[in-house]
């Protein structure tokens, strides 16, 4: 078979997997803007580094939106697929708390980062770095600036993996969309999403108890519910339970102009369970904490969001615990957030990622507009979107799961 020139742009986890199975056949170059490629799966290191999730098959696939769009990349290369992936290069994984799948204790990302490059130098994949995708010509051709010299890149496939809007620092700065909007590719303006919520706390709150976990609450907004943790910060709330629940947030703000969450300190418990802990007595508004083995900072969130006569009445005081409603002012802004939507129109692409306009074009990654929540499932897109592309060029056609 002839060996095929094969260019992908940027140098993310799916650009990364994408040259793995490439090389094995053609001739492969990775051109990044950076002097190193990874950096923000470096970023996703320092933090959680959960590389993918237990879920696999099509419970995996049910994660990301629009589901059909991702459902034959995710079942090709699932969550299996990409441990014994992780393994054969020799990082081993472990499933960890609520599913989420970690490098195996003692393993830093920098050395998974490693593992990958060396397995892609050792099948001659080429780095190019300080290369930036700069435009396309008059003829569709790509447009490169080699660290200050503009060439136009040839190749006989190309792969674009340029990645989301947020966390700027690390190379994936969006600066692309308008490229692509100049060739006639529909792109979607980016959004955060997997990202905190402004809310207007009361000063007090910000004072006195930003920096706070609240613990094993449940949090709901439009019907959808979520339990795990969130942490009080100086401009409202952030953290795992409020994550998944940003595209209803989302929706309701540009469809209402308005958006409450509810949080449920007790999830656990009924409103009849803590009805039973006041019995028939009198109990006073000082022993809330201990009745209820409440903290001070739900208490003074409570106290925050409730009249003065609510906050004395332990019944409407066990409803407020129960059911605490919090106005939603907006999202926090793109540059913070852990993932973007937005940016390439997926209806702008084949069932193989490749472009309805242009079909030597692929585009892959979290520079589609799709969406998934945290927890290891939009890493597990990129690689999946990265295999599924490269298997599709490889085979010449696509691929059944
Ligand atoms: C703080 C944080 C924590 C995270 N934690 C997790 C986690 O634990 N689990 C998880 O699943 N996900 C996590 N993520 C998300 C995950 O890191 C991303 O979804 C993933 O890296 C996207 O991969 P990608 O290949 O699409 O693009 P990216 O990793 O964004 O890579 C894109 C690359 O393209 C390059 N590039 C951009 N423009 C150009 C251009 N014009 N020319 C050439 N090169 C260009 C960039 O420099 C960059 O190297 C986290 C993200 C953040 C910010």
């Amino acid at each position: 078979m002839i060996k095929k020139n094969i260019a992908i742009i940027g140098g993310g986890p799916s650009a990364l997997i994408a040259a793995d199975i490439l090389s094995k056949q053609n001739s492969v170059t990775i051109y990044e803007k950076n002097k190193a490629v990874g950096s923000k799966f470096l970023i996703a290191g320092k933090g959680g580094f959960n590389l993918t999730n237990s879920l696999a098959g099509i419970e995996l696939a049910n994660k990301y939106t629009p589901k059909e769009f991702m459902k034959d990349a995710i079942l090709a290369f699932d969550s299996k697929a990409l441990r014994e992936w992780f393994s054969e290069i020799g990082i081993e994984t472990f499933v960890g708390t609520s599913g989420r799948v970690f490098p195996k204790k003692g393993i830093k990302p920098a050395e998974v980062l490693n593992a990958i490059k060396n397995k892609l130098n050792s099948q001659n994949v080429k780095f190019e770095y300080e290369s930036e995708f700069v435009g396309f010509d008059e003829n569709q051709c790509i447009k490169m600036n080699f660290n200050g010299k503009l060439k136009t890149l040839l190749a006989d496939n190309y792969i674009f993996a340029l990645g989301g809007a947020s966390w700027s620092i690390t190379g994936s700065d969006g600066k692309w969309k308008k490229y692509f909007e100049e060739i006639g590719v529909n792109t979607i303006p980016f959004e955060s999403s997997n990202c905190g919520v402004n809310i207007n706390w009361e000063s007090h709150i910000i004072k006195n108890h930003s920096g706070k976990p609240l613990k094993n609450i449940s949090v709901s907004v439009g019907g959808t519910v979520n339990k795990g943790e969130a942490v009080i910060t100086e401009y409202g709330l952030e953290g795992n339970v409020i994550y998944p629940l940003i595209p209803e947030v989302r929706k309701l703000l540009k469809n209402c102009g308005k958006a409450n969450i509810i949080i449920d300190f007790k999830p656990e418990n009924t409103i009849a369970d803590l009805l039973k802990k006041v019995g028939s007595k009198s109990v006073s508004s000082k022993d809330y904490g201990k009745i209820f083995n409440l903290k001070r900072e739900q208490l003074a969130l409570i106290k925050s969001y409730s009249t003065k006569e609510e906050y004395l009445s332990s019944h409407s005081f066990i409803k407020k615990i129960k059911g605490l409603e919090i106005k939603v002012e907006s999202l926090r802004d793109i540059e913070e957030s852990i993932s973007t939507i937005g940016g390439i129109d997926v209806e702008e692409l084949n069932q193989n990622f490749s472009l309805k306009k242009y079909p030597k074009i692929y585009c892959i990654g979290e520079m589609i507009n799709w969406d998934a929540p945290t927890g290891g499932f939009l890493l597990q897109g990129a690689f999946s979107m990265g295999y599924y592309s490269a298997k599709s060029i490889v085979l010449r056609k696509n691929i059944p799961y």
